[in-house]
């Protein structure tokens, strides 16, 4: 059988992984299948830039021409029906069947459906591809109030661009705080102030437990039997691996799609990367760790040696409502020895220690300065010698950005 890598699916780890592949095999036959009527584009940017021109070419991944000189073929609107992993072969919907050599799944996640009544009515959205965005922005009428589901990083972006365009926004959250993932309670209380001081109206500990309207929506009704009347409902409630596919294969899968530290999946020639892989019994479903996984697929497709996919930090950057804060690494109290928390100025940091190592950072500084505490982080800096039982969080860091000059 000549080469022919196949990857289905052309969100962010599928153009790395094939960018991965081409600088390893120059010649053999690249072919990437996505079902979305685009090319493969910066999907993060439908929240952060909801009313910007998301049909730009600014907002692709790579160009056309890109594609063309490295002879990858990308098929748009062409969904894969199904995997035939014992004569390795996969099928489109217009029925035509292909070989592969190696096979690599990078079929994304979807938006976990809200569930509740009324959740079919007109008017309710989320967003998850370009379509879901412009869907929104087409019915939006001006004046009438949005109620965003959902408080974490995506529902909050969400409801920053919408009342950033003039809409009402209501934000419910299910728990006691907004950004429970990435913020400690402090910043989650400031960031809440910060909102409602900004006109938005934020509901915590409350869930939606119907949506209201005829035809279209007109309210919802959350758990506590109040009511609020809107035009419109954006659910952001996490998500869910796109295993379907590979359900009738024998290919594992659990959340997601199951793979080694190598990427493989339990099938062989087959591989798995970005938000459908499951590994250590985690599914990232992060824009970086998407990255990473493609770019070691691919390789691992590839090369005769294979590499290991290392976990990047996690870091969450959020820029919205005047504010610019960040979130690196494990910023679970329960999980770290001691924290040391300052606020100067009124901007406020928290760093979280455990075996003498900084493992996570909570700052208001600003985006850019999350560069050395990313960094401290990943390399694991030491943190012996210093004092952190009573020493300032500057003198730590001082400390900390001293010793990383010596390692980087
Ligand atoms: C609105 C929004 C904002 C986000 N913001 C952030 C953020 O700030 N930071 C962060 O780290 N992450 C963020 N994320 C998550 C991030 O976008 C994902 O982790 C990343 O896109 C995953 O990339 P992927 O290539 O694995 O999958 P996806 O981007 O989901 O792409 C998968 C593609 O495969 C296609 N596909 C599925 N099944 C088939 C099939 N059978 N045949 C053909 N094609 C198929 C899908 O249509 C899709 O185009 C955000 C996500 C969304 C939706």
């Amino acid at each position: 059988m000549s080469k022919h890598y196949v990857i289905v699916g052309s969100g962010v780890a599928a153009v790395h992984a094939a960018k991965a592949i081409r600088d390893r095999d120059a010649e053999s036959e690249i072919t990437i299948y996505g079902e979305e009527n685009h090319l493969p584009y910066n999907r993060i940017k439908l929240t952060k830039g909801l009313f910007s021109d998301l049909h730009s070419e600014k907002v692709l991944i790579k160009k056309e021409k890109w594609y063309r000189d490295n002879r990858i073929t990308l098929h748009t609107s062409s969904r894969v029906t199904s995997i035939h992993p014992e004569r390795q072969q996969i099928e489109t919907a217009d029925g035509k069947v292909t070989a592969y050599h190696k096979l690599l799944l990078c079929m994304g996640a979807r938006n976990r459906a809200l569930t509740v009544d009324g959740a079919g009515l007109r008017n309710v959205h989320t967003i998850r591809e370009l379509g879901d965005a412009d869907r929104l922005k087409d019915s939006l009428t001006s004046g009438q109030r949005v109620v965003v589901i959902g408080g974490g990083v995506q529902g909050l972006e969400t409801a920053w661009a919408l009342h950033e365009g003039g809409y009402p926004v209501t934000i419910v959250e299910a728990a006691p705080r907004l950004m429970a993932r990435q913020l400690d309670e402090a910043s989650s209380e400031k960031l809440r102030l910060i909102l409602e001081q900004s006109g938005v109206q934020v509901k915590l500990h409350a869930g939606v437990t119907a949506i209201t309207g005829e035809e279209a929506v007109s309210g919802v009704v959350l758990d506590d039997a109040t009511s609020i009347s809107c035009g419109h409902v954006v659910y952001s409630i996490g998500i869910v691996p796109n295993t379907d596919l590979v359900q009738e294969t024998g290919i594992r899968t659990r959340a997601g799609v199951l793979v080694n530290s190598h990427l493989e999946t339990s099938a062989p020639h087959i591989y798995a990367a970005g938000d459908i892989a499951e590994l250590d019994g985690l599914v990232e479903g992060l824009w970086g760790g998407a990255i990473e996984q493609g770019k070691v697929a691919g390789g691992n497709m590839a090369a005769a040696e294979p590499a290991a996919y290392r976990r990047t930090v996690p870091v969450t950057l959020f820029n919205a409502f005047g504010i610019s804060l960040f979130s690196i690494g494990n910023t679970d109290e329960r999980q770290c020895d001691r924290t040391v928390a300052a606020e100067v100025d009124g901007v406020y940091t928290r760093i979280y220690v455990k075996d003498n190592r900084l493992t996570g950072a909570i700052s208001w500084e600003g985006a850019a300065a999350s560069l050395l505490y990313k960094s401290a982080v990943e390399q694991g800096v030491s943190l012996e010698g210093l004092d952190v039982e009573n020493g300032s969080l500057e003198a730590i860091m001082a400390g900390v950005a001293a010793r990383l000059e010596e390692i980087l």
